[in-house]
């Protein structure tokens, strides 16, 4: 399947102006100095640089902040369901990080495992992911330290490797073939020798990425110590914001809203966060996650615990975001090896 090419940066870009004709592209831009996904009109919008990420994840692309599930009207005697229209343009998600890549997988998890969920599975199903490798790590990036690579493929369809000046782009799935068919122009084919840039660039960035590796026995000690009294110290200082929860590109959580006047209404889905209070504020007026500790602790052992298999992956993909952007400071592998220290310390049942 794969198929590799070298462009320079003129030649990405023109590949990136033809992608415009037929796809809606999402790229990342600069908006008031923020970088952001954005759908792009022309290709001199898009950042594409050799590192650096966007403030907010692609996620809301697939799976958006707010959006109807289903409508209805009444009319005479009976209750007319119309499923709103599933998005049919095709979607190109351009300059992925590889975290992010791996991140919509995660949500693929979520969202199309079981009952599929019709409006993400339309979404996805009409997605190519071109990603974008990195060649330097964010000071906030930990992807290594939780079993991710900046050249990691998963979750990507064409991934560009930055190659100094130029850039190398694979195709790894059939999807993204289909985006580079009719492309190729004047294009070089890549060379065993730029192929190993890629172990280069990977090993040059994971030295840059200081982060003690998260140990995948620790997902264990961290269930086992679900009741250690650590976490009441450990959640302190969280204002339970869920700034975290919004700008990660695994996080799914959601909330149901009926909107509705005597003649018709909509059923919404709107980002939510298990570090809200309401998130699990039953209607009988119990809350099994009452404390902001049993809160803060969900969020973290969801990343890190409550894996089926050992061949799990973590579901922090180590973005950092939620490091770089928590207004308490809080920083979640400090946290989980603080946690992990002191169930191992003092005993799974140390009380609160
Ligand atoms: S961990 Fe930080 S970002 Fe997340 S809810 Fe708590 S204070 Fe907000
Ligand atoms: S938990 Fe934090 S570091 Fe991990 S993927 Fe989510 S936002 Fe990124």
């Amino acid at each position: 399947m794969e198929s590799s090419w070298k462009l320079t940066d003129t030649q990405l870009r023109k590949w990136l102006s033809g992608l415009l004709d037929g796809n809606s592209v999402v790229a990342p831009v600069e908006e008031d100095g923020v970088l952001l996904f954005r759908p792009i009109a022309s290709e001199d919008q898009a950042v594409v640089k050799p590192s650096g990420k966007t403030r907010w994840s692609p996620k809301e692309f697939l799976f958006p902040r707010s959006e109807a599930l289903y409508r209805y009207n009444f009319k005479g005697g009976t209750v007319q369901l119309e499923d709103p229209p599933v998005p049919e343009e095709h979607q190109v998600l351009f300059g992925v990080r590889s975290c992010d890549a791996s991140g919509l997988v995660r949500l693929d998890e979520i969202f199309l495992s079981g009952t599929k969920d019709r409006l993400y599975a339309a979404r996805r199903e009409n997605t190519t992911v071109v990603s974008a490798a990195c060649a330097a790590a964010d000071v906030e990036c930990f992807c290594t330290a939780v079993g991710y690579s900046p050249v990691g493929e998963e979750g990507s369809d064409v991934q560009l490797v930055p190659l100094g000046e130029d850039w190398m782009l694979r195709v790894l799935t059939d999807k993204g073939r289909d985006l580079v068919s009719d492309a190729g122009d004047g294009w070089t084919a890549a060379t065993a020798k730029d192929g190993k840039r890629i172990a280069e660039l990977e090993k040059s960035v994971a030295g840059q990425i200081e982060r003690s590796p998260v140990n995948r026995e620790w997902s264990q000690v961290l269930e086992e110590g679900f009741e250690h009294g650590a976490w009441d110290r450990l959640a302190q200082h969280c204002l339970g914001c869920s700034v975290c929860a919004y700008v990660c590109p695994s996080c799914s959580c959601f909330d149901m809203n009926h909107e509705a006047n005597a003649w018709c209404g909509e059923q919404c889905r709107s980002w939510d966060a298990c570090t809200f209070p309401l998130f699990t504020h039953h209607a009988s007026g119990h809350n099994p996650r009452e404390t902001k500790q049993e809160r803060y602790r969900q969020r973290v052992l969801h990343k890190f615990a409550f894996r089926e298999e050992d061949e799990d992956p973590f579901r922090c993909v180590g973005c950092g975001r939620c490091v770089s952007l928590c207004p308490a400071g809080l920083d979640i592998v400090n946290t989980v090896s603080a946690a992990v220290e002191a169930i191992r310390e003092e005993g799974a049942d140390a009380a609160r």
